[in-house]
């Protein structure tokens, strides 16, 4: 077996099907040829370049001000020690390598953090232990092996990697989206490609609820690990102080139509075209996870959007200061500064989610936070 389409077709000669959520699973994170395990996926367009960038790699003022949030929240939370700075899928650790020298004059704080950066891939373990050089750090697994300690919690496009479970409306009910081998192909060894299974009624209460009752032809995604994550920190939260901070793309409420989409090189490409060379990501449902969370017994603040959030952080005076030690830089900070904030770019599309505990009221970046009626979410326990 030589590759992971080789992998794959055997997995489906002996077991037909496969949901969407398990093939995003294998291309991205399968042992040995899963996207995230084979190298460094990050960098600018150009030879030599990687498949796409993130706000991190963008600017430094990304992580200066992360930290800073962090900072804040902890001073906030009676400066809980010792307490864990968790990273979830921090790609080359360049997030928290800002965030940490942003903070080193804020007493107390570096003594009492604990560093433990949760990533599966060892190339990109790697890529964070040279960014952080002098720090302790803890790597784990999953978040599950997190210490029963206090804990500040960031994940930036951590969430869009989850694989996502897919479901068409169809006239008699829900249906999942599978992945199966079509071997029509003369002599083909059978390629991948996608197929509906039948309509099962457990699948309805998959569905958000807002969207149930989609015409046909709708097609939901549901992100299970996401949830499952979501409702372990809102547990988490619900009985020791912390708070997590979940940053990525995705609408604030639940909406139809895919988004599962392929990336390489900058471009798009197919999503079942040489499985594990390229990445793979699904917008983020916010109210899903906050729901998951909240019912878990913490509170959530926001979706925010991305810009409002750093621009209430104060990304503007960061800018200003940056330019003013490095005048020749002024125009790139300006363009990184529109770049991270622009609603054409990624201020609007980029939402930032808050878990706290119960009744501590909103964290910086979110006091301002536009309530059209239906948000944010009830603070503390809420049914399902
Ligand atoms: N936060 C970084 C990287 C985002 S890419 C940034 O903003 O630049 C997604 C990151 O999550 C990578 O580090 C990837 O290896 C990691 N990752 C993806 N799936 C994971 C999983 N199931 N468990 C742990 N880490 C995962």
């Amino acid at each position: 077996m030589d590759s992971l389409l080789d992998h794959l077709r055997s997995r489906l000669l002996r077991e037909g099907v496969m949901s969407v959520a398990d093939y995003m699973g294998e291309a991205l994170t399968h042992p040995w040829a899963g996207y995230y395990m084979r190298g460094d996926p990050f960098g600018a367009p150009g030879p030599g370049g990687g498949d796409f960038i993130t706000a991190p790699e963008i600017s430094q003022m990304f992580g200066e001000l992360i930290g800073i949030w962090c900072a804040d929240t902890w001073m906030r939370l009676g400066r809980p020690s010792p307490c864990l700075l968790v990273e979830l899928g921090p790609g080359r650790g360049t997030l928290m390598a800002d965030a940490l020298r942003a903070t080193r004059q804020v007493p107390g704080f570096h003594d009492a953090m604990q560093i433990h950066l949760v990533e599966i891939s060892p190339a990109l373990r790697e890529r964070q232990r040279e960014a952080l050089g002098a720090h302790r750090v803890t790597w784990l697994d999953n978040v599950g092996q997190l210490p029963e300690e206090p804990l500040l919690l960031i994940a930036n496009e951590f969430f869009d990697a989850l694989p996502v479970r897919q479901f068409e409306q169809t006239g008699e009910g829900w249906a999942e989206r599978v992945v199966v081998l079509d071997s029509d192909a003369q002599g083909d060894e059978g390629r991948l490609a996608f197929a509906l299974a039948g309509p099962h009624p457990a699948n309805r209460a998959l569905v958000p609820a807002s969207l149930r009752d989609a015409p046909q032809g709708s097609l939901v995604e549901v992100c299970p690990a996401a949830l499952n994550i979501a409702a372990f920190l809102g547990h988490r939260l619900a009985r020791q102080p912390g708070a997590a901070l979940v940053i990525d793309y995705g609408p604030a409420y639940p909406t139809t139509g895919p988004t599962l989409q392929a990336l390489r090189r900058h471009r798009r490409h197919e999503v079942l075209d040489a499985p594990g060379s390229a990445d793979l990501t699904a917008h983020v449902d916010f109210h899903s996870l906050a729901q998951s969370a909240v019912a878990a017994g913490c509170a959530a603040q926001g979706p925010v959007e991305q810009g409002a959030f750093l621009e209430a952080l104060g990304i503007e005076l960061r800018a200003a200061q940056l330019a003013e030690s490095a005048p020749g830089a002024a125009a790139a900070l300006a363009a990184a500064r529109r770049r991270l904030t622009d609603p054409e770019q990624m201020g609007s599309l980029f939402k930032v989610l808050a878990l706290t505990p119960p009744g501590f009221g909103p964290p910086a970046g979110f006091e301002a936070a536009k309530s059209d009626g239906k948000r944010p979410l009830p603070s503390g326990r809420q049914a399902r």
